[in-house]
């Protein structure tokens, strides 16, 4: 992989695309060439012209411009942020069956590109879809990462900072499992630094409740329903998390972030992608961290892989 340069190819630019694209020129640095490709080329090449316009005022400069797949062939890593809305009456397999050939038709010229680096992954269902690009890739699972539950643990963080009124970058808690209905907070494994909560709430017991923290938790599993509700979709938020996920490969970080990753026996699981604790760098995924989990907890987890894995089976590839 080439390490003096920078390059990122964004795939889909539409909200949540250009909302990475518009994180990553503002957070400045982090790559310097990054190329849009759309099916919509008119649009790609707006969104291109439009970003390159506010380059004066960005704190690093970068080569911007709407491109092919050919592109691809050098590039790093290949953000895929492309899909079609679900249509009236269509159910959840229907979707996700027309998603496939989405990323089939844009998989093959990625391949077909000489393309040698990382896929990243944010359409929905995101940890299906990245397992889809796995299937379809051919490429070793540390290289293909789906979004996970990255955006779902950022906003526990927050509420639980805001709970507990400290800096959400001192609690240390993770929502787990599938992005969507089936994913949950193991709290065995929530910490305010080094303290685990629920020993806090044992202590303050006047103050905190596992009531109000499971309220928490559903705040979190139903954020996106009630973003979409008032806005009819999210975007800034899963932009801003791909952004986090791009620059802890591009700077070899080895952070802890909950990606989709594939299991191969952590947490008793294999083949599924799904949202876990996961040390980034560089080469992807380095390692899945295991949490020690309960026996409800292990259970929730279980079920969680359940569902994906029956979406999975319903595909055809
Ligand atoms: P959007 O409709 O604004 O953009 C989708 C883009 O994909 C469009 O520009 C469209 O032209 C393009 N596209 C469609 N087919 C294509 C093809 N074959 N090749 C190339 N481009 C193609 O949708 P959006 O709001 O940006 O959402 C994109 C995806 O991200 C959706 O699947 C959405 O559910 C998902 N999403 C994921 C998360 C997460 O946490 N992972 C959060 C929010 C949204």
């Amino acid at each position: 992989m080439n390490t003096d340069r920078r390059k990122v190819v964004l795939i889909g630019t539409g909200m949540v695309g250009m909302s990475f694209a518009y994180a990553l020129v503002n957070q400045g640095g982090v790559c310097n060439e990054l190329v849009l490709i759309d099916v919509n080329k008119t649009r790609a090449n707006g969104e291109a012209m439009d970003l390159n316009h506010g380059l004066a005022f960005a704190k690093s400069n970068m080569k911007i411009y709407a491109g092919e797949y050919h592109d691809c062939k050098d590039a790093d890593i290949i953000v895929i942020a492309a899909g079609v809305a679900q249509k009236e009456g269509e159910s959840r397999l229907d979707l996700l069956q027309r998603n496939t050939e989405v990323f089939r038709s844009i998989i093959t010229p990625v391949i077909k590109s000489g393309f040698d680096g990382i896929f990243l992954v944010a359409t929905n269902p995101v940890d299906i879809m990245t397992r889809v690009t796995y299937e379809l890739s051919r490429f070793g699972a540390s290289r293909v990462i789906g979004t996970g539950t990255s955006l779902d643990t950022a906003r526990l963080r927050y509420l639980l900072g805001d709970y507990l009124t400290v800096d959400p970058r001192n609690i240390h808690a993770y929502v787990i499992g599938e992005h969507g209905d089936s994913e949950f907070v193991p709290f065995s494994q929530v910490m305010l630094a080094t303290k685990p909560v629920l020993k806090i709430i044992e202590d303050e017991r006047n103050t905190y409740s596992m009531d109000d923290m499971k309220q928490i938790e559903e705040q979190v599993r139903t954020a996106a329903y009630k973003i979409i509700e008032a806005k009819k979709a999210t975007y800034y938020g899963i932009g801003m998390a791909l952004a986090r996920i791009v620059k802890a490969i591009l700077g070899d970080e080895n952070s802890v972030l909950t990606v989709s990753a594939k299991l191969c026996g952590e947490y008793g699981e294999r083949n599924v992608f799904i949202g876990v604790p996961t040390i980034i760098g560089r080469n992807g995924v380095k390692e899945i961290v295991e949490l020690d989990l309960t026996e409800e907890e292990k259970e929730k987890f279980r079920a969680s892989v359940k569902v994906l894995n029956e979406n999975f089976e319903g595909l055809t590839l």
